[in-house]
């Protein structure tokens, strides 16, 4: 180094280094910041309670608390002390085994263990998925509204990420014109979740059989996220798309984190379910082996749970969540109803979540969705999800995986706050139908 470049302590001028390109813009949109952005404005002011609608995390309310099945599985599993090893990368032999059985159970054909790699939640396949697939040039087609880990994993990866909408007026259908005319020579694959997180929705045996075909004319994957399966309370069941996996390659995303209410387990799974073997033949599987090489694995022992926490766990427990979400998902759709301000256009059958949409029209002082959730946090102590989160600005994400009682006070207060920012014009107006109808 010449004498110049140095300054007075001996330290050459300016670092070697800086942050990666992708993590250095601050404009990476995610729940978790804009949440903790909206909870740092709350008033410290307010007597009530604070309530939260913007989770996607029952595990707190004791309503939702997990299965004595699963914390006794995971407790025997620690105290067996066979667990305290490292675990092998794709996952435990007996906790591989036991995912394959529980998907079996709703597709026409057997998955084997050597199709299930066990990974840290969902979220860590999401991960593996995006840098699997990654090539240079590569496109992956992601739904509008959606769940921006994908977006954020697409761009750690250098996949360029393409979006379709799902259509609020026929229940939150991929718009499949979209992805034809969004799709080239270098799409590799769709992401679908379902049931739907933000809007609630549960993709019918129809639809699903549709998004197959469309996909297998374009020569792309499926990545089906159903994170959520069997959280579902309306008139369409749950159907996996692995049921179409003969038509064309399914990648499976999911994890005990939603239907057992234990995110912090940080159990999920990624599972090729392609009966014809195309993502072998593909090397895709290969792929996934050398990644998980040299990544973390989850916990030995809640893998060594998964066996009896997968098989064991009884149909009342399943009831009784699905049930209580049936029940909160009505108070949510009935109340908000009574609201001039937001409209809802799809009353939810699946997840924890749905989508109304703020009519800025009738507000006087509100400028957009991020304004509204902030105003409404720091008036009435209530967090919602700003939808530009979920990416649809001017929504908002409702999570009704709340306990009854507060889920109706949380509503009662986002009604007053509506009235209280209501334009004058149709304050009065109201008034006046009142008056005409005494
Ligand atoms: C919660 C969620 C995940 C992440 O699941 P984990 O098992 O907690 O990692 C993935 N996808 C969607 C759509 C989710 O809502």
């Amino acid at each position: 180094m010449k004498e110049g470049e140095m300054e007075n302590g001996g330290r050459k001028k300016g670092w070697n280094f800086r942050p990666s390109a992708e993590l250095a813009a601050p404009t990476q949109i995610t729940i978790r910041g804009i949440l903790g952005t909206l909870m740092s404005n709350l008033d410290g002011g307010d007597e009530r309670p604070r309530i939260q609608l913007g989770h996607g995390d029952p595990s707190s309310f004791p309503c939702f608390r997990t299965s004595p099945i699963a914390e006794d599985a995971v407790i025997s599993a620690v105290r067996s002390a066979k667990y305290n090893c490292y675990s092998p990368s794709v996952g435990l032999l007996p906790a591989r085994r036991a995912i394959a059985e529980y998907l079996s159970h709703d597709l026409p054909y057997e998955l084997s263990p050597e199709d299930v790699f066990v990974t840290v939640g969902c979220i860590q396949a999401i991960e593996v998925t995006m840098a699997v697939l990654a090539h240079p040039g590569a496109n992956i087609l992601l739904p509008t509204p959606g769940f921006p880990i994908y977006e954020a994993r697409a761009a750690f990866a250098g996949v360029e990420a393409r979006h379709f909408d799902l259509l609020p007026d026929r229940n939150w259908e991929v718009d499949l014109d979209a992805v034809k005319a969004l799709a080239d020579e270098n799409t590799v694959a769709m992401v679908i979740i379902n049931p739907g997180n933000p809007c609630g929705n549960v993709f019918s045996y129809q639809h699903l059989a549709k998004i197959a075909e469309t996909a297998k004319k374009l020569g792309i994957l499926v990545i089906a996220d159903e994170v959520y399966d069997h959280l579902t309370f309306g008139s369409n069941p749950f159907v996996p798309m692995g049921t179409f996996g003969s038509v064309v390659p399914v990648l499976t995303l999911g994890s005990i984190s939603k239907r057992w209410a234990v995110p912090g387990w940080r159990l999920g799974w990624l599972v090729a379910t392609d009966p014809h073997g195309v993502l072998k033949e593909t090397k895709i599987i290969n792929a996934i082996s050398t990644y998980l090489n040299a990544s973390a694995d989850p916990a030995t022992f809640v893998q060594g749970a998964i066996p009896e926490i997968l098989g064991k766990t009884g149909d009342d427990f399943f009831k009784k969540t699905t049930s209580m979400l049936r029940q909160t998902a009505d108070i949510c759709y009935d109340r908000i109803k009574e609201i001039d301000c937001v409209t809802c256009p799809y009353k939810p059958e699946g997840s924890m979540f749905v989508m109304v949409k703020l009519n800025l029209s009738h507000l006087e002082d509100i400028y957009d969705d991020v304004d509204f959730c902030s105003k409404l946090a720091k008036e009435e102590s209530v967090i919602l999800l700003p939808g530009c989160a979920v990416g649809l600005k001017n929504w908002l994400r409702i999570t009704f995986a709340i306990d009854a009682t507060s889920l109706e006070d949380g509503l009662g207060r986002l009604k007053s706050f509506c009235q209280r920012h209501m334009k004058k014009q149709l304050k009065d107006e109201k008034r006046r139908i009142k008056e005409k109808q005494i």
